[in-house]
Order: C-alpha cells, then structure tokens, then sequence
C-alpha cells in the first residue's frame, strides 16, 4: 500500500541574529528529512528540545513552509495545491497541541470551540452542527452539559478532551498530536493516550505523534523515529527502537533515567551540553557526545542506512557498537 503521508528532504532553515553586534546566521532546524506514514499507523517522533520534531510536525501540516523538500499526502504534493485546495485539504490534517489552556479561545462556551472548525468551513446547518457537537462530545468522553461551559471551568485532562473534539470536527485522516500529553499528570496522561488510540481504532486515523518523553513514545508508536539536531539519527519499528537500538544517541535516551516529579517524567540530561543548532558540528553532529566518537566522526557525516532487516536504520559510522 502507498503511504498516507510521505515526506522526502525535508529542510528547514531559520535567519536569527543579524543585529548591531552579531552577524545573522542561517539555523537548519530540519536538515533532510524524509520518511512515510502507512494508513492507520503512529509513527513517534522523539528527540530533546530544538531537535527540531516540532517544526517537521509543522512543516508537515504546512503551517511552515519548508526551504526545501516535499510532502505528499495520500499522493498530492501539497506545494502544488493553491490556497483554496490546501484550505479543503486541511480538513483532513489536523493538529493537538501540549497546551489545552492557550490553545482555546477563552470568551468562546466549549461547544462553539468544538463546532467552530465548522463553521469556518461551511459545514452543513446549526442543526447539524449541535448534532455533530453532540457526536463529539460521547466521542472523547464528555457529557453533553459541558457544551455551554468556558474551558477555563475545565481540568486540564478535560481542556484536552475538548482540544482533541475540535481536532476531529472535520473528520480529519491524519493528525500531529505535538506532546499532546506532556503537559498533564501521569495518570490523566495515560487515560489521554489511551482515548488517542482508541479513536486511532474507531476513526481509521493515522498519527504522527511528537514526543519527548520516551515512556509516552512507547505507549503509543507503531514505529520510532529519532532526531537529533535537525537530522534523523535513528528510525524503526517500536521493538527495534527499545529493544536494539543501534545508534549512541538512542542509547543514551532510553539509559538517561527517567525520574518522577510532581508526576512529570524528566529524563537526566545526556553527557555534554546539546551543541547549538545555529552552529551543530561537522560530521556526525553526536560527535562531542558520544562516547566511542573517533576521526571519521569528526569529519564525515553519517548517511542514515539499514542496520538489519526490515526497516531498521541509523546514521552511525559504527551502529550497534554499543550494547544496549
Ligand atoms: Fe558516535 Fe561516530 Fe556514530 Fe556519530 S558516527 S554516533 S560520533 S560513533
């Protein structure tokens, strides 16, 4: 089967500076990244802060046009649509963001923010609207009543509820969920991962999850994709990932232990600081990291290529040379 999504070099590049004092300077926030999402599946994306996951969710969606690069959805190139086609072809992609309070217009009742979406594109009467709003509502486990309520009324498990009712108004095919659960403690993270992938059964739908948070990545994903800098530096399925990772950066991640506070997991920080993107090192961008660098690493970038049957692959000169 064709992927639902495919997208093939994918580059996007930033100006910051440029001040009194300092020159302007080109940030490649994605640097040549390509993969493809088969229909019905989550592929997780998962890397620290300014690795740039977030930016491809959005590049994805085209809120950000790329430098370079294409993306394809269930076969268009969405670069040759013209606005009122990408205007129709975004109600099947949509976005859940990490923070259900800034998302949600404040003076909006709930049930006008889950209906909104259709309003804006038109779609059939009020009274197919309030009934559609009621179908959303049963669908992410809200009761009806909560329809004239203000988010603000709402936990922050719940302001999700609402985030995700609006995402599906249109019947989206496709949706970045970016830290969809970060935000929230960890028991209501998981009663929200699992309403994502129960929809995910009952909706057909297909999701590229964005994650930094490894325990959510593996809750959800069918496939793991991991960045690093701008540049994929590992990608495989979900088993592959956790139980034979190949490349020292996901080692590293998944060795970096996860600790537990005020029911947030932060994972201790990997040996050295994260190099700037403005400026990542030559070759492999892991070399002032990792543990088992040598002169290639220093010099010549590592190509992502396979590692072991099936889609296993990782951008290291030396994958696998540390144990797991
Ligand atoms: Fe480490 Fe070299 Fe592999 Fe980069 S290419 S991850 S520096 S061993």
């Amino acid at each position: 089967n064709p992927p639902l999504l495919r997208v093939e070099a994918l580059e996007k590049r930033f100006e910051t500076g440029g001040g009194l004092f300092s020159q302007s300077r080109s940030v490649r926030a994605v640097d040549g990244v390509s993969f493809a999402i088969g229909a019905g599946e989550t592929l997780g994306l998962v890397g620290e802060s300014g690795c740039g996951k977030t930016t491809v969710g959005r590049l994805v969606l085209r809120l950000l046009e790329p430098t370079a690069g294409t993306v394809e959805f269930d076969g268009t190139d969405l670069r040759t649509l013209d606005a009122e086609r990408m205007r129709a072809m975004r109600r099947d992609l949509q976005i859940i963001f990490q923070d259900p309070l800034g998302a949600l217009n404040p003076r909006m009742s709930v049930g006008d923010l889950i209906m909104e979406p259709l309003v804006i594109h038109r779609v059939g009467d009020a009274v197919a609207q309030q009934k559609r709003l009621g179908e959303l509502l049963e669908l992410v486990g809200l009761a009806s009543y909560h329809a004239g309520r203000f988010a603000h009324e709402f936990s922050g498990g719940q302001r999700q509820r609402i985030c995700i009712a609006r995402a599906l108004a249109l019947n989206p095919r496709f949706i970045v969920c970016d830290e969809a659960a970060s935000a929230l403690d960890v028991s209501i993270q998981a009663q929200i991962l699992n309403l994502l992938q129960d929809l995910k059964q009952e909706l057909g739908l297909t999701y590229l999850f964005i994650s930094h948070d490894l325990g959510v990545i593996r809750h959800i994903s069918d496939r793991v994709m991991v960045m690093y800098l701008g540049k994929v530096v590992e990608t495989g399925s979900k088993k592959a990932i956790f139980d034979t990772p190949a490349h020292p950066y996901t080692i590293a991640l998944l060795r970096s232990a996860p600790s537990r506070n005020r029911g947030k997991t932060r994972y201790s920080a990997i040996k050295g600081d994260l190099p700037s993107p403005s400026n990542p090192p030559a070759g492999c961008r892991f070399h002032t990291r990792c543990p088992i660098a040598r002169d290639i690493c220093k010099t010549t970038p590592p190509p992502l290529a396979s590692v072991a049957e099936g889609e296993h692959q990782a951008a290291c000169h030396f994958p696998g040379a540390i144990a797991a």
